[in-house]
């Protein structure tokens, strides 16, 4: 084992400045304190229920019919031609597969090579916050500068004016995620189309993470960037299986957008990467083929799991902002008087047998989410009940 003073050592000689200003990703490191205490973790947004059995089939049959050496590096063109045939069905969206599509390692990949393809250092990219924790390091790997606009409890809704501030000459891009993690939220059309109207009077692009688009709540509808007038060729949309499908761990992604962007993407990605997992993207193919009943039953399920995780936690004294889309929860902690965000999260991981994720890793000022925890609710019934007898411990 290296002593300390050598880590210190290595710490300085060798590591890039670059990793010393990102942090180890605390949902992850939830997860793993979860495991370590044996707790039902509510923290990491993944299902711990079963995946569709037609697409596991799909996978093994890809695999027993060999389908096991690399796919072509922006996808295999089975797996292109079905994201393209999803996005005419239900968007009535176009794309190229030859020239507009590039397959990636899950929707964080899509999202790094996005940015790495069209940022520069000291570009401006513009996120609101509370994002999604990712958007951070991505950020900062790529040396950007970063503008945060709030999206204002209780309805996560941005300012018009606030918006407009931040825009600048320098604007490469804004990164939108809707519905939203951790929040929620759904931009609707007018929304998108003040966005729309800045992103072209700066000459900005719009980077929009897509993965929660069919989890939707309340007649809650989504609306992709790019159908909005003017910027069809403005956007890069990225999406993945991981949420839809109920395989996060499966890591096929995509990122879609004009042939010049694309090529750009492509090209990080390449080098990157070289591809996501030939076998999955065949059974890919089977996934994105799925009847329209399939989105409403995601829908369905995912709604009784929203009523239910809200309602307990409600019962236990939490004062819970309900989500439009996607599946996480944040609630308000400031009724318990019982310290920050991160104090609260560690007695409820070590002491409840519960965790979950502190307010603070979804802003750049910690300060800013020091009332809020994010639960997560993909979960089986069973755990959910024993989440619920847990939570009684509060
Ligand atoms: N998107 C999920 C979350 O916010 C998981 C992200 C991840 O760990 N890759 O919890």
């Amino acid at each position: 084992m290296a002593s300390a003073s050598t880590d210190l050592l290595h710490r300085e000689r060798f590591c890039a400045k670059r990793t010393h200003l990102i942090t180890e990703s605390v949902i992850r490191e939830m997860s793993r304190l979860a495991t370590k205490h044996n707790a039902v973790n509510l923290a990491q947004g993944f299902p711990d229920f079963a995946a569709p059995q037609i697409i596991k089939e799909a996978a093994q049959k890809a695999i027993a019919d060999d389908i096991n050496q690399y796919a072509i590096t922006w996808g295999a063109k089975p797996f292109r031609d079905a994201i393209a045939a999803k996005y005419r069905r239900h968007y009535n969206l176009d794309f190229d597969p030859e020239r507009e599509i590039t397959v990636c390692c899950g929707s964080t990949e899509g999202m790094i090579a996005s940015l790495l393809a069209i940022t520069n250092p000291g570009d401006e990219v513009i996120i609101f916050e509370p994002f999604y924790e990712n958007f951070g390091p991505d950020t900062m790997l790529c040396q950007a500068e970063r503008k945060f606009v709030t999206l204002h409890a209780p309805d996560w809704k941005f300012d018009k004016a606030e918006l407009r501030k931040a825009f600048s000459p320098k604007t490469k891009a804004i990164i939108i995620n809707s519905p939203g993690n951790p929040t929620g939220h759904v931009l609707d059309r007018e929304q998108l189309e003040y966005i729309a109207e800045l992103c072209q009077e700066f000459d900005a692009i719009a980077i929009t993470d897509e993965i929660y688009e069919h989890i939707l709540y309340d007649g809650a509808k989504h609306i992709p960037m790019m159908s909005i007038p003017g910027m069809r060729d403005r956007t890069l949309l990225i999406n993945s299986m991981s949420k839809t499908y109920a395989v996060t761990g499966w890591r096929v992604g995509w990122v879609l957008g004009a042939p010049d962007l694309t090529q750009s993407v492509r090209k990080v990605h390449d080098f990157l990467t070289v591809g996501a997992a030939a076998p999955l993207q065949a059974a890919g193919v089977t996934a994105l083929g799925l009847p329209d009943d399939y989105y409403t039953e995601v829908a369905d399920h995912y709604r009784d799991r929203r009523d239910r995780m809200a309602s307990m936690l409600t019962k236990a004294g939490f004062r819970c902002s309900i989500p439009k889309g996607a599946y996480y929860i944040m609630a308000d902690i400031s009724g318990f008087n019982r310290g920050d965000d991160v104090t609260f999260v560690k007695d409820l991981v070590e002491r409840v047998g519960i965790a979950a994720v502190p307010g603070s890793s979804f802003f750049s000022n910690p300060e800013l989410g020091k009332d809020w925890v994010r639960f997560c609710f993909p979960k089986k019934n069973e755990t959910l009940d024993e989440a619920e007898r847990r939570l009684a411990k509060l």
